[in-house]
């Protein structure tokens, strides 16, 4: 088997202008960047406005190992499958961070040959739009810190300023930093620090925006730091809003690309999937759904995590109506549900397999909460044994449950067929009526109970002394009618990233609640959140190279 990127750059790519043609698209729609990616202009979304709908299909997981379970790669391969067809599907998916890229995870376009291309582009600057979230970001901190400067009219506390600079890089000497020294001249000495591009609040209000004026209504509102009366200092009050929706003019509009196949590919925007929601932007996925019969798209994480605030934070907040969800599975990840060590992944294990699925199962119970069907994607590894492929759709097919075998990585649209059919099936006869899972107008601690609950199976919740006080405040704010955004471990369905399977006789504690009012959530956090990762003792990056004549090796 070729490397991903081998894969990659031996594809013919056709001009994306003929991509556009396909799907309906004018030239004057697409603003060009290079041959083989285009934004679409914000014109042609809103005279897109009248098409019919496509059906919205979600693409979740079970909790995941640390290498992802291929979400993506599926997500990829199932509509180049249903391509192949003859449906107009079209994928809205995320963009890859350069961080986990030079990290451990390497690049995010798919695998195999499931890809979408030119991988090399998506996997490093794309069209810019993560470089001009970091710009907007720290053009709001350098007002901030000027406002505080120039006489503080604000009165802001300088102890009390949660707006932080962000890069794109997983850098954790830049965790915690001082900025302001050197004297008078230099600014008011504090303590700050730096997060991850996309944990930035401008990258999920990027995302949730369904217009510029709502993107800058979103950057308006986002909260930066109190004054010395413990009252937010927003975004507009430091007069920073109409530059940083400038900054983002370009940025707001979704970029088309192409699989391996020639099928059409929205790639747009990439928030956090713990403090944040995890999702591609509103824009990608409504045109995905304006331009196509079929709009598949994916979410971070697993279920509990990514699904979950697809539903009850973008579905709702954007009108959206899914009409299925694909759960993908597979084998190993499953295994390690069963008790076996990572190490040991590659051995047939039809014990553990059997113990692990307990996981897959209340993934497949809390989408049916939602009122949607769903249909369970065994992700085929290399390494997968026919015994253990077998049992785990047997099971599935115990438990009453759609499933199919997905072998997109190894053979791209003809290892989807069985995917895309049932899917196909699943849509034609099974009913779908979206609802979120909680209302609204509970109260914040009832709708994190009610996570909690339905979603991870936890008798319960312990909220910290601080974060009961904060509801108080938030409530006293206006803020109490927000969706809840729960930041915690993607391992496991608890807060606890050892507890694998379908743990139970848990309590699940939440530490802080932190209002991101751009986004419109409430960020609940358990545990120690990582908003800045660091990089493993030998980084992607080591392997990393590109020779004389551009060939690129090493971004897997
Ligand atoms: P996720 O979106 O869930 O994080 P990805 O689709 O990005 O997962 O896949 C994670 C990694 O696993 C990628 O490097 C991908 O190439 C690889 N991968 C995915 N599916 C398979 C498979 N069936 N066999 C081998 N490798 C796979
Ligand atoms: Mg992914």
């Amino acid at each position: 088997m070729l490397t991903d990127v081998e894969i990659a750059q031996s594809a013919k790519m056709k001009p994306i202008s003929e991509i556009a043609q396909k799907l309906g698209l004018e030239d004057d729609d697409l603003e060009l960047y290079g041959k083989y990616k285009a934004k679409i202009a914000l014109e042609a979304i809103n005279r897109l406005e009248n098409n019919p709908d496509g059906k919205l299909v979600l693409v979740t997981a079970i909790n995941p190992t640390p290498a992802g379970e291929g979400k993506t790669t599926t997500m990829i391969g199932l509509s180049q499958a249903l391509n192949k067809l003859g449906k107009k599907s079209v994928v809205a998916m995320r963009e890859p961070s350069l961080g986990p890229c030079f990290g451990i995870k390497g690049g995010a376009a798919g695998g195999g040959y499931a890809q979408v291309v030119p991988m090399e582009d998506i996997n490093l600057h794309f069209t810019g739009d993560i470089h001009a979230i970091t710009a907007a970001n720290n053009l709001i901190a350098a007002m901030l810190d000027n406002s505080i400067h120039q006489g503080n009219p604000l009165n802001i506390d300088v102890r009390n300023i949660v707006w932080k600079r962000v890069v794109d890089l997983n850098d954790r000497a830049l965790r915690n930093t001082i900025c302001g020294l050197g004297g008078k001249l230099n600014g008011v000495p504090r303590e700050d620090g730096f997060d991850i591009t996309v944990a930035s609040e401008v990258m999920a209000i990027l995302c949730l925006a369904t217009s510029l004026e709502d993107l800058k209504e979103r950057a308006g509102k986002m909260i930066v730091a109190y004054n010395y009366d413990g009252n937010p200092v927003t975004v507009n009050d430091i007069e920073a809003t109409g530059a940083v929706t400038l900054l983002l003019k370009d940025a707001i509009k979704p970029n088309l690309v192409q699989t391996l196949d020639h099928t059409p590919v929205f790639v747009h925007g990439g928030p956090f999937a713990n403090i944040a929601h995890g999702c591609n932007s509103v824009m990608a996925t409504k045109l995905a759904i304006k331009l196509g019969d079929y709009a598949i798209t994916e979410a971070g994480f697993g279920a509990d995590l990514g699904a979950e605030k697809f539903l009850d934070i973008k579905c709702r907040q954007a009108n959206l109506d899914p009409q299925a969800v694909v759960i993908v599975a597979t084998v190993r990840a499953l295994k390690m549900h069963g008790g076996v060590d990572k190490k040991e992944l590659s051995t047939e294990n039809l014990e553990a397999l059997a113990k692990g699925i307990k996981n897959l199962e209340k993934h497949i119970e809390n989408i049916a909460k939602y009122n949607l069907p769903s249909v369970v994607a065994i992700n085929a590894f290399p390494t997968d044994t026919e015994a253990e492929l077998q049992l785990l759709k047997d099971t599935c097919n115990k438990m009453g449950v759609d499933v199919a075998i997905s072998k997109v990585w190894e053979k791209g649209a003809d290892g989807g067929i069985e995917l895309a059919e049932k899917l196909l099936e699943i849509l034609d006869t099974k009913e779908a009526n979206y609802q979120p899972l909680y209302d609204l107008d509970l109260s914040i601690k009832e709708k994190i109970e009610t996570i909690a609950k339905e979603i991870y199976g936890a008798d319960g919740v312990v909220f910290d002394k601080k974060v009961l006080t904060k509801m108080k405040k938030y409530e006293a704010q206006g803020l109490a009618n927000l969706p809840i955004c729960v930041a915690k471990t993607q391992y496991s369905l608890s807060d606890q990233p050892t507890l694998l399977g379908r743990p139970s006789g848990f309590t699940v504690k939440i530490n802080d609640l932190i209002p991101s009012a751009g986004a419109g959530f409430l960020v609940a956090i358990s545990g120690s959140i990582m908003r800045m990762p660091g990089l493993p003792k030998r980084p992607a990056a080591v392997n990393m190279d590109i020779d004389k004549d551009g060939k690129i090796v090493g971004l897997f």
